[in-house]
């Protein structure tokens, strides 16, 4: 037997895994004990994935072959490698010659490696020369990355994992991390047995997993986080809470979120976020940091304030508001000084386990490789050049749409290709009508998978067979800023006609080859003669020599002594867990920016014709659609069907009972769910999990204008800064279902 080192594909997290093969058969994986991200442990995902890899599982699901489709009206044919790259690359080049590079879109995930990430953003911006590439992080990150930036001044998580050894107060906001990073509330859990004293405090408007072990949970109205935020720093203002002394050395913009927080009293706080004044005064002397018995009226300093991390993710991200709650949360730190030391720091949390990838090459419609910037024209050179661009040849030097807006121009006529690397738009994006439509609209679709989905069974004009974990190799960077390998156990399996499934960065650099051969030349050579993964990661390090992110040296050879996390420049002798320990931030003047951004309502309020806020979110033991989780039959003993989750008293005023089937109707679609009473579900609010994709839809499904799954339902609004989609709040309507 042989075993592998690698890392789980499924969150953010990033545990390290060891993969136990005989010949090309995958037979067992255990937690990596050497891995610093989860030391041996795993979760009910990550301790099955040897189960989801097995052949018979797959048999129904898993892609072999490339397959085209000549028109629409036919089913696709199986073909060789050969066929399909030469006809990807012909209409691509027919495409970009008739209607101009912009014509095309790249839709990528946070699933694939860096390795893949770099190509395909080098072929869509480098080679085709469009700015429209996007990844399915808009969806999960890209509040959390505007925040940073806008506050800290690039986008870097300061903390890492082990800030919760050294915390005194763990603030968690809009993370259900039992469920969603669940090795990492183990080590929560573990570092509270520790230290007992420390204390947790958990903002969500359900009573989660995580939220019941809370010292203090924060039940907030869903989209009112802004407002308790501001909240929080008007109180800590008026009880001498902040820390002056690290606002005037080390920030900017205190005056006027000062003047703005004046107009949040505990009182309209309390009223608006639905809470209770006294939760918010201790919830505000817990962040802030004061040592129980602290005298009324005395400065706090520096040193003796108790630590305090906070942990957010989705509930933050996927909203109208996503920016304004990322900074307000990080507003309180630095207005707290709860930053730059151990056990202290606004800590991002990523879903996907390569979302913080894709950031690093910049393979998102408003980043440049090396955490660069579009509008510079130097940064722009200076990845022109590392890409052999020819003299004058420049790179679009604007923001390119983002995954919404992607859609909604395609589904307007305005892209003519779309190409769909590693994700399910079919299922994920918000208002899947809209998204089928986009589909349906565009001239030609490439889709580049491992598995059937919505998206690949319905939409793809060419379908490109991807390898997938544990078949592949590469990198990935977690959470905490930490680089992993990813490592091949076993070939891909072979198609019906040889060879089968390509890794996605040889998949894009072979249409690449192709496409530059019949496109006007921008390169003086082949911008994709790439043998190996590793010739892919020397070259995005080289990207990052000099950025904030340097990794100029960190070689594959340098990984297999284990992890790192960035930066990791040439010389260094290990990766920085914490950042702005010296106080001095990554702006032009080495100081924080607090921002007065002010409390907006979600962007679809509740009315009378639809009374109920729709959460949506993810399960314990499911992961995405489900492509690999949804064949392991143990990880239905927690979640066995799609429900929606309501409060008890709405349930029994609507008069239903448990497992009645309701028709849940947004402004957007409808779709048909058993109820479940729930009391962790506040009144007037709703919970559905993402995973499901058409079932329970009682025929409805057959247009394919009405989309499936709870996205048939959300509202594509998006955060004005970061262009996220407003995933946490839908306004619904809940009526018995009377199916034929
Ligand atoms: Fe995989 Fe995340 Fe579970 Fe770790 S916590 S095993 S990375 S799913």
């Amino acid at each position: 037997m042989r075993v592998t080192r690698s890392t789980c594909p499924y969150c953010g997290v990033g545990c390290g895994v060891l993969i136990e093969s005989r010949g090309a058969r995958i037979v067992g994986v255990r937690g990596d004990p050497d891995h610093p991200a989860n030391h041996g442990r795993l979760c009910t995902k990550g301790s099955t994935l040897h189960l989801s890899a097995e052949p018979s599982r797959q048999a129904a699901t898993r892609l072999l072959q490339p397959m085209l489709r000549h028109d629409r009206a036919s089913p696709p044919a199986t073909t060789s490698w050969d066929a399909a790259l030469d006809h990807t690359a012909q209409r691509l080049a027919d495409i970009v010659q008739r209607h101009g590079p912009q014509a095309v879109g790249f839709y990528v995930s946070g699933q694939l490696l860096t390795e893949d990430y770099y190509v395909l953003h080098k072929l869509a911006r480098g080679l085709i020369g469009t700015p429209h590439i996007d990844s399915n992080s808009r969806l999960c990150m890209s509040s959390a990355v505007v925040g940073y930036k806008q506050t800290l001044g690039a986008d870097a998580v300061p903390t890492c994992y082990e800030d919760l050894d050294h915390a005194d107060c763990v603030f968690i906001a809009g993370s259900n991390t039992a469920w969603a990073h669940p090795v990492l509330f183990r080590r929560l859990d573990a570092a509270r047995a520790r230290r007992p004293s420390m204390r947790v405090i958990v903002v969500d408007p359900r009573r989660t997993d995580t939220a019941s072990v809370a010292d203090l949970h924060l039940a907030l109205q869903p989209g009112t986080d802004v407002m308790l935020w501001h909240g929080l720093l008007h109180l800590m203002i008026r009880h001498g809470w902040i820390d002056a002394d690290y606002l005037a050395a080390h920030t900017q913009g205190f005056a006027e979120l000062r003047a703005l927080v004046q107009d949040y009293p505990p009182e309209l706080v309390a009223q608006v976020c639905g809470l209770q004044p006294d939760d918010l005064l201790t919830a505000a002397r817990w962040f802030a940091g004061v040592p129980d018995g602290w005298p009324a009226g005395v400065a706090l300093p520096r040193a003796q304030r108790l630590r305090t991390l906070s942990l957010y993710c989705q509930g933050l991200n996927q909203s109208s508001s996503g920016t304004a709650k990322n900074v307000g949360l990080i507003n309180l730190h630095l207005a707290c000084g709860q930053i730059g030391r151990a056990g202290a720091g606004p800590f991002s949390l990523t879903g996907q386990p390569n979302a913080m990838g894709g950031r690093e090459v910049g393979a998102m419609a408003t980043l440049l490789s090396g955490h660069r910037d579009i509008a510079n024209p130097r940064d722009r050179a200076e990845i022109a050049a590392l890409w052999g661009l020819l003299p004058g040849v420049d790179l679009p030097a604007q923001a390119g749409l983002t995954a919404v807006e992607m859609f909604e121009a395609a589904a307007q006529g305005r892209l003519k290709a779309l190409w769909i690397a590693c994700t399910n738009p079919a299922q994920s994006l918000p208002d899947q009508t809209t998204v089928r439509r986009a589909l349906r609209q565009v001239e030609f679709v490439v889709v580049q998978e491992a598995y059937a989905t919505a998206t690949t069974c319905a939409w793809a004009d060419v379908l490109l067979p991807a390898a997938t974990w544990a078949e592949k190799e590469g990198t990935v960077t977690n959470s905490e800023r930490r680089i992993s390998r990813v490592r091949a156990a076993v070939p891909p399996p072979a198609g019906p006609l040889g060879e089968g499934p390509w890794p996605d960065w040889r998949i894009a650099a072979a249409v690449g080859q192709r496409l530059q051969a019949l496109l006007p030349p921008r390169a003086g050579g082949s911008m994709f003669a790439y043998a190996t993964a590793e010739e892919v990661w020397n070259e995005h390090r080289r990207s990052t020599i000099g950025r904030d992110l340097d990794i100029g040296g960190l070689s594959y050879a340098l990984l297999e002594h284990g992890p790192q996390q960035w930066p990791y420049p040439v010389g260094a002798a290990q990766g920085r867990p914490r950042l702005y320990e010296d106080g001095r931030f990554a702006t032009a003047d080495g100081r924080a920016r607090l921002l007065a951004l002010p409390y907006e309502s979600p962007a679809e309020e509740r009315d009378e014709r639809y009374p109920y806020a729709l959460l949506t979110g993810r399960l314990r033991d499911q992961w995405h659609g489900m492509t690999r989780t949804g064949t392991v039959e143990s990880l239905f003993g927690h979640a066995a069907e799609p429900c929606v989750d309501l409060h008890p008293q709405d349930m029994a005023e609507a008069g239903l009972t448990d497992g009645d089937l309701v028709r849940v109707r947004s402004r957007r679609g409808q779709i048909v769910l058993p109820a479940r009473p729930s009391p962790d579900v506040g009144r007037r609010q709703c919970f559905i999990p993402m995973h499901w994709g058409g079932e329970y839809l009682g025929g409805l499904h057959a247009d394919e204008g009405l989309a499936r799954g709870v996205n048939a339902l959300t509202v594509p609004a998006t955060c004005p800064r970061s262009r996220q989609p407003e995933l946490k709040h839908t306004a619904v309507r809940i009526e018995a279902a009377h199916l034929p």
